[in-house]
């Protein structure tokens, strides 16, 4: 009888442990950038443009205000920087990313303001979907 007992809990703590891993992911589904004092989700729309959402403590997008970004994209052809576009929660590309197909670097820098340190972000742009959580590797949120 214990052990009949014991089993849904032990599943009910597992599914708790896996939604607290999912949180670690931007709310869209991309990145979750963990600059300060406000994170970022790092997203690539279906077009291959970047979108950056500066995000609140409660995850919810909030105004740019003076912050700076700058993307550059390092395919095997070289390095390639990004032109971006302030949204009201953030910026985006306005062109494409380079070479489709092709895994390779991007560096995200996020500074305050136009005279602040940079906060680098290097991502490994793997569009293809994870087999377990099923977003695309770029924005894997599993542990392994
Ligand atoms: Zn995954």
């Amino acid at each position: 009888m214990k052990n009949c007992l014991l089993l849904p809990l032990f599943l009910l703590s597992a599914a708790l442990a896996c939604g607290a891993d999912k949180s670690t992911g931007g709310p869209r589904g991309g990145r979750l950038l963990e600059s300060s004092p406000l994170a970022a989700e790092f997203l690539v729309t279906p077009e291959r443009r970047i979108e950056i959402t500066f995000l609140d403590s409660q995850r919810q997008p909030v105004a740019p205000g003076t912050r700076v970004v700058a993307v550059t994209a390092e395919p095997k052809s070289g390095r390639t920087p990004l032109a971006l576009t302030r949204t009201a929660t953030g910026f985006v590309s306005t062109a494409a990313l380079p070479s489709p197909g092709e895994t390779y670097r991007v560096v995200v820098q996020i500074r305050e303001n136009a005279e602040a340190r940079p906060q680098n972000f290097r991502i490994d742009l793997n569009l293809a979907p994870c087999g377990e959580c099923k977003l695309a590797e770029y924005a894997c949120t599993c542990t392994h």
